[in-house]
């Protein structure tokens, strides 16, 4: 019995990450989807009342649809299918979707209650 097994390791081709399986792993920059994070007519993330430690409610700035809470598309698996989808030119992934679209971070009265988001759905 050697010290090592030998295991085999998946990379998303879409934004990156290493997976054990290739099984379980949905994506949000997948193109197949047709969500605001392959689309070209996302313009920005916007952050509502950033502040350390808790987490923020983002919404996509999208020139046709106006703001869509990032929320709506998570609580989808990302499988948006939005009637008015465009590709990104050139589009290969999360570097693409990253030197296209920035985060605006904004201050807003405290209204609206806070979206519950893990980590992953950070803009970058
Ligand atoms: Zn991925």
């Amino acid at each position: 019995m050697e010290d090592f097994i030998k295991i085999e390791m998946y990379q998303c081709a879409w934004c990156g990450k290493i997976y054990r399986t290739d099984q379980r792993h949905q994506c949000k920059f997948r193109p197949s989807f047709r969500n605001c994070f392959s689309c070209e007519h996302c313009r920005s993330i916007k952050v509502i009342n950033p502040q350390e430690g808790r987490y923020s409610e983002k919404r996509i700035e999208c020139e046709v649809r106006g703001d869509i809470p990032v929320l709506a598309l998570s609580v989808k698996d990302w499988k948006w299918d939005c009637p008015e989808w465009q590709l990104i030119s050139g589009y290969t992934g999360k570097n693409t979707y990253s030197s296209r679209v920035h985060a605006k971070y904004l201050q807003e009265p405290e209204a609206h209650t806070a979206a519950s988001e893990d980590d992953d759905d950070l803009p970058f």
